[in-house]
């Protein structure tokens, strides 16, 4: 182990390059290689800050015979830099199997701290900081987004996400849905960039912004949704759907008392609901 070599997990900018920091150059200097998510993509950074060491490509599609030739090459005492496109790798980001296997085999790993899009949101959001749950990007499928959002509805600390432009107004929509219009969100997109915009408000606020917007569908996003209140946690999958079936027949109050009689639930509780899910229907019909 003595004659191993260092992995270096290195955080490069994720947009303005004056980010990039001065001990992140030294290493991608000094290394013997730098593994990167995308070599091309890489150039632009290196070529910037004349660093010419050889590169290696560390991609989605070659994670384990990859991870096999640096981690020979790191028992052989050479010391690697693993980059990803930008921000901090592993966040989204490869390199996750890579560092769990420098990790078993004992050899030093050593962060060159730097930008990352969930920090630097967060730290800018308003929204509470103290606990934070980072969720990354939600699923494709419209289903398995919903379902991830039913889950983490009633989450008692502020959630992160990454979002890719085009699925952005489809992902709040979904939000709407299922946190609800009132809850509060933040948006921030293009940081650092000539087309940085920061958006604090209600999702329903939100939706309208983006789709008034005319680079509403262009740019890289981090959300940050507040936590759940207090009642998200109680009301269960089950009984919510069944105070919708019943909403869709009769009045809120009517359809809250039937509701508590068949689930149990607290009467309160499900009125509550039962009037953000009219509220939120509103909203959606004047869309
Ligand atoms: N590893 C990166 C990090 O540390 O932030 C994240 C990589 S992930 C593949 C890319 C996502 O990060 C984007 O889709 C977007 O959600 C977010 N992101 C990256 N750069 C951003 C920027 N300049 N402004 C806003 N969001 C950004």
């Amino acid at each position: 182990m003595a004659d191993f070599g260092i992995l270096y997990v290195v955080s490069t900018p994720i947009g303005n390059l004056a980010d990039m920091t001065p001990r992140a150059v030294t290493i991608l200097d000094q290394v013997d290689i730098i593994a990167c998510e995308d070599t091309r993509s890489s150039k632009t950074l290196l070529n910037r800050f004349d660093i010419k060491t050889k590169c290696l490509s560390y991609h989605e599609h070659s994670y384990e015979r990859a991870t096999d030739v640096i981690m020979e090459k790191i028992q052989k005492g050479e010391n690697i830099a693993l980059i990803s496109d930008a921000g901090t790798p592993l966040i989204s980001d490869p390199g996750f199997k890579l560092v769990r296997k420098a990790r078993a085999l004992g050899v030093s790993i050593i962060p060159i701290p730097g930008s990352c899009a969930a920090i630097s949101a967060l730290s800018v959001s308003g929204l509470n900081t103290d606990a934070f749950l980072f969720k990354g990007f939600l699923p494709r499928k419209r289903e398995d987004r919903k379902n991830t959002l039913e889950q983490i509805r009633g989450y008692q600390h502020t959630i992160i996400f990454y979002e890719s432009p085009h699925r952005v107004l489809d992902s709040i929509k979904d939000m709407k849905l299922i946190l609800g219009n009132k809850r509060k969100i933040f948006m921030a997109r293009e940081m650092t960039k000539l087309f940085e915009t920061y958006f604090s408000g209600t999702i329903g606020e939100l939706i309208e912004f983006i789709e008034k917007d005319s680079i509403n569908t262009k740019g890289e996003i981090v959300l940050i949704v507040e936590k759940g209140g207090e009642d998200a946690t109680k009301l269960k999958k089950d009984h919510r759907r069944i105070l919708k079936l019943l909403l869709s027949e009769m009045s809120s109050s009517k359809a809250a008392s039937i509701a508590a009689k068949i689930t149990g639930e607290n009467k309160k509780l499900l009125y509550k609901e039962a009037i953000m899910l009219l509220e939120n229907d509103k909203h959606a019909d004047s869309q």
